[in-house]
């Protein structure tokens, strides 16, 4: 480990020299390498976490679309920025921060990693990066495409190591800031560890967004996107839909329809092209679930469809009669399992959105487009999505309030995350 942290910070001292056309040049042709080897990539994450290969597929190409991104607009992004100030010149300078830390989930093993180290190379730092520990040949695999695409080595290293050696790592004067996407448990302690030694911190962490269905809505296209928003990735997503708000004159039409829908997703061997819906990543997190769906039934929940776990698979579920107190509700559902709550007006469906520890994003479904724009600032959300299913998108920023972390990721945001943002004043 003291090895890599070294080989870091030397890779950084010449890297952060390199102009931006030469950065861009090397992740150009690390997205060929992507695109050239798409299949392989794809295959080492639906072996190892179970994605279906279509969707994994679509994570390698969003990758790439990722490198296109910022090869070509991290030089605009931190281009100097002149202020006129009584001083005869000011501007703002956007320098790399040094060596980063980046500790990194499973549930998207090439994506998430992209995220968070692509713009910081591309800001001039270097990375080594802590990868969860289910997804070893994803890690490995990322760490040799940085290689072979010619990135000079220091510049993203892989470091297999446990969650408790993150802490020491953090300490280490080389490493200057770190982002972790993952639980809430992880995140704290990440930045309890950042805090303690003054080093900036990222956190992404889960969600329980809400999809509100408006009594205006297209409802065909609502339930369509509904079924994408919860089932994607067998539902391990963080900004996936979790609880579906419907307006009560709706809701049973609402509720036959997309148990239709979901009825209809095809389960199946995860390499299949035809598999829509695969087993969850391990099975404690099947069985996690089911607890929290057991419970939720406990206290009155009501099984419309699905429900049962097979070992790591758990069928695609729906849940009528859902309460705030219910498990299904306060907490984050990690797979496929869908909780239904009907409401009358849309303050009320706010506040009901509003009712979480966490704070990613919501998706609202309405033909009056202009009265759901009044209300934007009532959403306590990173992103409000109206008429689609909130997804990341390069151009973007990404990030949460509350429980969900802090920071943001893409877009000129990202990049601007781990800059130091000097400024200079001449006299
Ligand atoms: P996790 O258990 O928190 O693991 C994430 C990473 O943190 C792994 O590399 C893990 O290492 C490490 N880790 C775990 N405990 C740690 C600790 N105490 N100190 C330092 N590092 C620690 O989360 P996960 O199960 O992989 O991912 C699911 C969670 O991530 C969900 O809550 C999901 O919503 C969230 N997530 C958020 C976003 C977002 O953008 N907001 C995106 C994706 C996922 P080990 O694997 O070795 O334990």
């Amino acid at each position: 480990m003291q090895n890599k942290i070294h080989t870091a910070q030397s890779a950084f001292e010449h890297w952060k020299t390199i102009s931006f056309e030469n950065r861009a040049l090397l992740l150009k042709r690390l997205k060929t390498v992507l695109e050239e080897r798409r299949m392989h990539y794809a295959a080492l994450m639906t072996q190892e976490m179970g994605k279906p290969i279509t969707q994994s597929l679509a994570e390698i190409d969003k990758c790439g679309w990722l490198c296109e991104y910022y090869a070509e607009q991290a030089e605009t992004f931190l281009q100097t920025q002149y202020i006129s100030t009584e001083a005869n010149e000011s501007f703002v300078t956007y320098e790399p921060l040094g060596v980063l830390l980046g500790v990194m989930p499973w549930n998207f093993p090439f994506w998430q990693v992209f995220r968070f180290a692509v713009p910081a190379i591309m800001a001039g730092n270097t990375v080594l990066v802590k990868h969860a520990s289910n997804v070893p040949k994803s890690a490995v695999g990322i760490e040799s495409l940085f290689l072979e695409s010619g990135f000079p080595l220091g510049i993203y290293q892989n470091l297999p190591i446990s969650s408790d050696k993150v802490g020491e790592l953090i300490a280490h004067p080389i490493i200057k800031a770190v982002s972790l996407t993952g639980s809430e448990q992880a995140g704290s302690s990440v930045a309890m560890q950042a805090g303690k030694y003054l080093k900036k911190s990222l956190l992404e962490l889960g969600g329980s967004n809400a999809f509100i269905v408006c009594e205006d809505a297209d409802l065909e296209k609502a339930v369509a996107i509904a079924v994408n928003a919860r089932m994607q990735n067998a539902g391990q997503s963080c900004i996936a839909a979790k609880r579906f708000l419907v307006h009560e004159t709706i809701f049973d039409i609402f509720v036959e329809k997309y148990k239709w829908a979901v009825s209809q997703l095809k389960t199946g061997d995860p390499m299949d092209p035809e598999t829509q819906i695969g087993s969850l990543a391990r099975v404690d997190l099947a069985e996690d679930l089911e607890k929290q769906v057991k419970q939720s039934v406990v206290m009155g929940a009501e099984v419309v469809l699905g429900g049962k776990r097979k070992e790591a698979f758990f069928e695609p579920t729906i849940l009528t009669n859902v309460t705030p107190d219910m498990p299904v509700f306060k907490e984050e559902t990690f797979g496929p399992v869908a909780a239904l709550v009907s409401f009358k007006t849309l303050d009320e469906a706010i506040a009901l959105s509003n009712q979480s520890d966490f704070g990613l994003g919501v998706s609202v479904f309405t033909t009056d487009i202009e009265q759901i724009k009044l209300h934007l600032h009532e959403f306590n959300e990173g992103a409000v999505f109206i008429n689609d299913m909130v997804k990341s998108d390069p151009r973007l920023p990404f990030g949460g309030v509350k429980k969900s972390g802090y920071g943001r990721e893409l877009a000129r945001e990202g990049i601007l995350e781990f800059v130091n943002c000097k400024t200079v004043v001449i006299r």
